[in-house]
């Protein structure tokens, strides 16, 4: 592998602010950028579309083989992703997919599907990976690891703000939906959402997003 192989790991909570960061440092390094998320979601758009039962693991692990994601060569970041050959890139939001999803993903069969297609996506291109177990699992050995924390508090105005005022959803059901996910997500058995004994801890309460990008930058450069 190439010394200029750069392989980025970034986990954190739900809203935490991972995925607005790693674009950030992506489209300043030129290098790749994939939010994981995106690919439990799909399954999760899959499932909710072919009406598959989210304990289904047979079902589930056979749509999970058909999650493909293109990359846009100008800017680096995942522009489509398929799912048994149909685009689910606009669904992937959707409040239905954000009650599922946490399901789905603590399926060990499913995560070692989706873990193989991650893997793969970074052997070829440096990349910026996001997720909950990237540095304790899908890319062990990254170059470098990064885990953002933020207060349950800050994350729901966060993301409440980003919401659309016709969604009709409260920040009290925001903040609901995040510590219900970050319960499922840091206790399932298998590759829980953790911080990698490795990796540089950032607490975002108090930090922009420039900020954070240029603690990653520094951290970056001075290895
Ligand atoms: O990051 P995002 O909120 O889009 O992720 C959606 C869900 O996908 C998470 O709540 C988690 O259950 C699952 N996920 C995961 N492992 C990853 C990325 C996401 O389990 N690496």
């Amino acid at each position: 592998m190439p010394n200029n192989h750069l392989t980025i790991a970034i986990d954190g909570p739900v809203a935490s602010g991972k995925t607005v960061v790693g674009k950030e440092v992506s489209k300043i390094l030129k290098i790749r950028f994939l939010d994981t998320g995106i690919m439990y979601r799909a399954l999760s758009v899959a499932a909710i579309n072919e009406t598959i039962s989210p304990y289904d693991e047979i079902e589930l692990s056979k749509v999970a083989k058909t999650i493909v994601v293109e990359f846009d060569s100008t800017n680096n970041l995942a522009k489509s992703i398929k799912v048994n050959g149909y685009d689910v890139t606009s669904s992937l939001r959707n409040p239905e997919v954000n009650k599922l999803v946490s399901t789905i993903s603590k399926i060990p069969e499913i995560r070692e599907i989706l873990v193989t297609n991650q893997r793969e996506l970074s052997k070829h291109h440096s990349i910026i990976m996001v997720g909950r177990d990237i540095g304790t699992n899908v890319l062990k050995s990254a170059s470098h690891k990064f885990y953002l924390e933020a207060s349950p508090d800050i994350r729901a105005q966060r993301r409440f703000s980003e919401l659309n005022s016709s969604s009709g959803i409260t920040l009290d059901q925001v903040l609901k939906d995040i510590k219900h996910r970050d319960t499922l997500d840091s206790t399932r058995s298998h590759a829980p959402l953790k911080k990698a004994s490795d990796a540089t801890l950032i607490n975002t309460d108090y930090l922009n997003i420039e900020q954070t990008v240029a603690i990653i930058l520094k951290s970056i450069k001075c290895r």
